[in-house]
This record gives structure tokens, sequence and C-alpha cells, in this order.
């Protein structure tokens, strides 16, 4: 009963999701490669960044495992259920490579990054081993196994961006696409092993990202989301002078970066130059085009800026929504977490939020149980959870994770089915506020970006307010198409979707 709850709460829909496009599937000479992925949106668009190397040289990606050559899985280490899961799947793509020899199966990502040589010894199938900073090795990598050679790299970057590759797009809905403008992580939250798997942080160039975001317009995308792990500490060499590359706002213009800034220690430094903040940088995409919606996760609570804050409610294409993980409601907790943020800071944030987007959607990341915590701890992450009224909450019980300094440096010791008893009252709290934030909205007129069908019917549309909460409303014969954007109104909701009608498709541009 409980594992439903939990499963249903957490967003699982595109967990080991086979990407594929339509690209190569008539050609039967090039040799097919089939991927999967799991974890963060980051591992989704990592599998972008190979599918694209693969195909420079000469593989073809397929959703079919019968026909690929070459199996691959992207993989995540956040907790140790994403581990089992993915330890899981290796056994079936062992039934393969036992009919067929000549088939190369690799691990990419976290796990690989975390277990590195280890996987080879503990599963005897996997020929290639290549952590988040190496795909640019993947081709050499792959005639070396091809050879009988198993292939390793798992060198961590401080420099590497794969700003210079386009990703190939795969099962995409041709509307929204991710752009990862910065990797790694300086943070150290001691519960986290993503700084270990990933690296030092690095910001992408801004004009990579601006031509990326460009070239999508230009394919008729209509969405962008901005990933990091920290997108606010986002810091990048300012673009070539020149009109285009100038920022308009006047806020922006007001807040150029101090020195003292520049020497913080999550900032490599480039002297005495400006560079372009996380705010710059959104509102450099979000001029690629009005029609063109803007959006970014994660945010951070201790570096989410009022500049940012600003530079949303000045344009009307980035959305009014924020993903301010929270993890607890408790300040002993939060800085055995080594958040360095208290509940007093968090809670100042959202009051800044409200006060600067009136409308703005927010979600937040939530752990139940963290080491040593107490009943009445857990009481302060539900009051922040009422406080805040989220929209949604990614929602999880505390993994003890090898290597992390909470591994380290504090007992696990909340019993597993107090920390599973907590984590159920807090998804029904999140339950109860998702329907409530939703049933605000009855009567509402919002402005929807069309996705696709409805996952129930081709007579309904499916589509995103700026706050991204999932709308679904009927076609009605109207000729409209995906990517163009209506006017909503809202007449009955559940927990998950808001339902509703047009009441005015003046305000829809097709892309095509
Ligand atoms: N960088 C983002 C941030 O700071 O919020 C999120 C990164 S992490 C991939 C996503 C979420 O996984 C975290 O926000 C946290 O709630 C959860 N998480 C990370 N490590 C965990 C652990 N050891 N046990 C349970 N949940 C964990
Ligand atoms: Fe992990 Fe913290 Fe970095 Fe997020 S900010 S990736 S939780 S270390």
């Amino acid at each position: 009963m409980l594992e439903d709850v939990v499963k249903k709460k957490i967003d699982e829909t595109r967990q080991g999701e086979a990407f594929s496009s339509t690209i190569y599937h008539t050609d039967k000479s090039i040799k097919k490669f089939y991927i999967e992925s799991y974890g963060c949106a980051m591992n989704f668009s990592d599998s972008e960044i190979v599918a694209s190397i693969l195909h420079q040289n000469g593989f073809g990606p397929t959703k079919n495992l019968e026909e690929a050559s070459l199996i691959l899985i992207n993989t995540c280490s956040i907790r140790e259920k994403a581990e089992q899961t993915v330890r899981k799947r290796l056994t079936d793509f062992k039934k393969l490579k036992q009919q067929n020899k000549s088939i190369l199966i690799g691990v990419l990502g976290c796990m690989a990054e975390r277990l590195k040589t280890k996987f080879l010894e503990e599963e005897k199938l996997v020929d290639l081993v290549i952590g988040p900073d190496a795909y640019r090795s993947l081709p050499q990598l792959i005639a070396e196994a091809g050879d009988g050679q198993k292939g390793v790299n798992v060198l961590l970057s401080r420099e590497e961006t794969y700003a210079d590759i386009a990703p190939v797009r795969l099962d995409s809905n041709g509307i929204s696409a991710f752009i990862s403008i910065m990797r790694g992580c300086n943070n150290m939250c001691s519960f986290c092993v993503v700084p270990f798997t990933r690296g030092r942080e690095r910001s992408r160039d801004a004009q990579s990202i601006v031509q990326e975001a460009q070239n999508l317009f230009d394919q008729g995308y209509r969405e962008v989301t901005l990933l990091g792990q920290n997108v606010d500490s986002y810091k990048a060499p300012p673009p070539p002078k020149g009109g285009s590359w100038e920022t308009t706002s006047s806020l922006l213009k007001e807040n150029t970066i101090k020195k003292s800034e520049l020497q913080s220690p999550s900032f490599g430094g480039v002297g005495e130059a400006e560079v372009v903040t996380f705010a710059q940088l959104l509102e450099l995409v979000a001029q690629v085009n009005p029609l063109l919606r803007v959006r970014f996760s994660t945010s951070h609570p201790k570096d989410i800026t009022d500049e940012v804050l600003y530079t949303i409610a000045e344009y009307d294409n980035i959305c009014n929504y924020i993903h301010l993980p929270v993890q607890s409601g408790n300040t002993r907790i939060l800085e055995l977490m080594n958040r360095t943020y208290t509940r007093e800071w968090y809670v100042e944030r959202i009051n800044r939020i409200r006060e600067i987007i009136p409308d703005c959607g927010i979600s937040s990341d939530v752990i139940a149980g963290f080491c040593s915590e107490t009943e009445a701890e857990h009481q302060d992450t539900l009051s922040i959870m009422e406080y805040c009224q989220y929209n949604m909450s990614y929602m999880y019980y505390y993994s003890e994770r090898p290597g992390t300094l909470a591994e380290r440096k504090y007992a696990d010791d909340v019993p597993e089915e107090t920390k599973k008893r907590r984590l159920h009252e807090i998804v029904e709290l999140q339950n109860k506020l998702s329907l409530q934030s939703n049933q605000n909205d009855i009567g509402k007129v919002f402005k929807v970006l069309i996705e696709g069908d409805s996952k129930r019917s081709s007579n309904d549309w499916k589509g995103r307010s700026s706050q991204n909460k999932l709308i679904v409303f009927p076609k009605n014969n109207m000729p409209l198409l995906k990517g163009g954007y209506v006017l909503v109104k809202i007449n009955d909701c559940t927990q998950t979707t808001l339902l509703g009608e047009i009441i005015d498709q003046s305000s829809s541009y097709s892309h095509l």
C-alpha cells in the first residue's frame, strides 16, 4: 500500500525509457545502438549527447533491443534503489548477450563513475564503463571492445561541457527540449553522491546555449528547460560584444558582478572581467523569441537571487515556475545535510518569490528520515510544506550512499519503518496540497502551450501552464496544432491534472 502511494507520487514515468528517433529506422546497413536512461533530467539530456557522438560515428538509434549491436544503460546512483534497478536490468541484457556474443554492453553515467572497474569484476557481461565526462571517448572504446578489450574511461574533467555537440533529440515531442547549461556540483550536500559522480561544477559558454535555443526554435520547438544541478551558480565568460548580446533589462544593467563575488568558492574565477550570471543567461535565452518558453531546473535556496526573480517577472516567456528543493524544514537537520541555509532563510526566499512573482508555481524535493531526525523535526518538514503550498514535490526516504559526508560522519539511525511512515505522511500531505492548489485554479484562465494528444484520448489536447501544471482540454475540431498557444478556462481538476476548455484560440500560433 505504502509502496503504491510512493510510486504514484514520484514521477517515474520516464525511468528506463528506451530512446530512439526515426532517422535511421529504415536503413538496415547502419549499426544500431539501444539506450535506456535512468535518474534525473541531466541523464536524459546526456543520452542525447551520447546519441550525437554515436551518430557521427556511424550508429543509428533503435528502440528494438533485438536489432541493437550496442546496448547502453545510462545510470543513476542517487539512491540504492536506483542502482538495484540498473543491476536487475543488466541481468535481462545478459540473456541477449548469451545468444549473441558480438553485442557490446556499456554502462554510462553516475553508477559507472562510482563503481569504475568494479563493474567489470561484478557484472561480468559489461564491455564498456564510461563516466559522464568521458563520452567523447565512446567511439574509441567501442572499437577496442570490438577487438575483445574491455573499455573503461571514468576520468572526470574540470572543463568538459560538450558545448560543441549538438544533441540528437530522441523521442522528443518536437515541442520541449532540455539544454544542459552546466555540469557537476560544488555543493557537497552530505547525503549526495553527485559531486563524486559528476565532478566539479563548470558552466557552458552562453553563446553556445543561446545558439542551441535558437536552433531548437527554428526547428519548431517552443519550450526549452535549462538544466544544471545548481543553475543559480551559473557563471560564464561574457559572449562577444555586439548588439544582439547586450542585455536589455534595466535591472540587469544595474547589477554587473562585483570583484568580491568572482572570488566566491563556487566560482573558478575570471579575474576582473564581467561574467554572465544565471539571470543574464535567462534573459538572453528569453530574447531568442517571445514564443519560446523558458524553464530551468534546479534552483538552490542559498543561491537564488532577486535578480533571477525580477528577470522571471519581466519576461512573459520565462515560466512562472521554480523548483526549489527544501529537503527538510528543520534547521538542525539542514545543517547536518550541509545545505547551508536555515528554515528562516528558505521561508524568506519563498516570501520573496510570492512578492515578486505572485502567481508562481513552486515545487520541492523532500527527504524523510535523515540521520538522527526526530519526530518533532519531521513535523517541521510537514509544516514548511504547508507554509510553502508546493504544487508538487519529489519525495524520498533517506538512502545512505557510500563515500558521502553523511555516510562517513553520521549514523543512519532512523529505522526503516519510521522513514517509510514519515515519507507516507509527507506524500499524503503533498497530495492534499496538490489537490488544493488545483482546486484554487478552477475558474481561472491559463495560456497553454499545446504539447500533443492527451494520454487518454486523441479527442483531447494536453499542454502546460506557465506554472508547469498539466492541462487537458477537448480539441472540439478546432484547427490547432501542437506547438500553438491557446487560452484555456479551468472547469474541473484531479490531484494531478487541470481540466478545461478553450476560450480563445486567437493566441494560438502554429509552429509549422
Ligand atoms: N541538485 C539538486 C538540488 O540540490 O536540489 C538535486 C539533485 S538530486 C539528483 C535530486 C534529489 O535527490 C535531491 O534533491 C534529494 O532530495 C534526493 N536525494 C539525493 N541524495 C539522496 C539520498 N542519499 N537519499 C534520498 N534522497 C536523496
Ligand atoms: Fe547533490 Fe546538493 Fe549538489 Fe544538489 S546541490 S546535486 S543535492 S550536492
